[in-house]
């Protein structure tokens, strides 16, 4: 075990935490841990003081009315969530989050929650929801499978690369087959379910730019992912 622990910082859990999307931090803290890495994880919720440092960020979904309820907050960390971005920390940011690390997003009935525009990417919710599993084809992660429910179609502008390719599913429009979006190490999906424990590559790569933002080095153990591999082929042989 490292003596030094990798500082994993879950953002706002009270209100921003749907669909499961606490497994996240869960599979990030027990891989890191089975990798032989130490692990504190720290709640940040509204108000509570904005810790000075840490390696690994994690948000999740939620209500409009949850995206209300920490839109003032967050748009007063956004500069300094900013700055660490560019530093490389690693984030993982799902959807009601995604959408308000973009530009922002209009809910149906009209109102504007501004976002911090760390992704150049505009959200309106769009008629109906986008709900079902989802399967991607990324670059860096090769298939990546998980579950959307989102009322919201974002658009990604020219300086947002997306997450992956639709290969079956709604994704960030139903439209162009984009999904998601990347900047920096920080990586903004619809993709709940929750996404790391059926998506191991995308939980090593998170944890691996997390031990390198703590100055150790990556030493990965040999991890059996069977459960993972079983639940992926489950969710992509039902339908949607
Ligand atoms: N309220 C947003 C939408 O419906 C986000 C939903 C979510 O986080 N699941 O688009």
């Amino acid at each position: 075990m490292s003596a030094k622990p990798i500082k994993l910082l879950q953002l706002y859990p009270r209100e921003m935490n749907i669909y499961g999307d606490w497994g996240n931090t869960l599979v990030l803290s027990e891989r890191l841990r089975w990798h032989g890495y130490e692990v504190e994880v720290i709640d940040y919720n509204p108000e509570d003081d904005f810790p000075a440092d840490f390696d690994l960020l994690v948000g999740g979904g939620g209500q409009d009315s949850g995206q209300n309820k920490i839109k003032d907050d967050l748009l007063a960390i956004g500069p300094r969530l900013k700055e660490l971005a560019a530093e490389g920390v690693p984030m993982l940011v799902i959807c009601g989050l995604y959408q308000l690390f973009g530009h922002g997003f209009t809910t149906a009935t009209g109102e504007r929650i501004p976002g911090i525009s760390l992704f150049d990417a505009e959200t309106v919710a769009g008629e109906g929801r986008l709900i079902g599993n989802i399967a991607l084809d990324t670059e860096e992660f090769g298939q990546v499978i998980g579950y959307e429910n989102h009322s919201g179609l974002t658009v990604l502008g020219p300086d947002a690369r997306p997450f992956g390719r639709v290969a079956a599913g709604g994704g960030n429009n139903r439209d162009d087959d984009t999904e998601g979006a990347r900047v920096h190490n920080v990586i903004g999906s619809y993709l709940h379910g929750s996404l790391l424990p059926k998506n191991p590559r995308v939980a090593d790569w998170l944890a691996q730019k997390a031990v390198e933002h703590a100055g150790l080095e990556w030493h990965p153990a040999q991890i059996d992912d069977t459960f993972a591999e079983n639940a992926r082929r489950v969710a992509l042989s039902r339908p949607r």
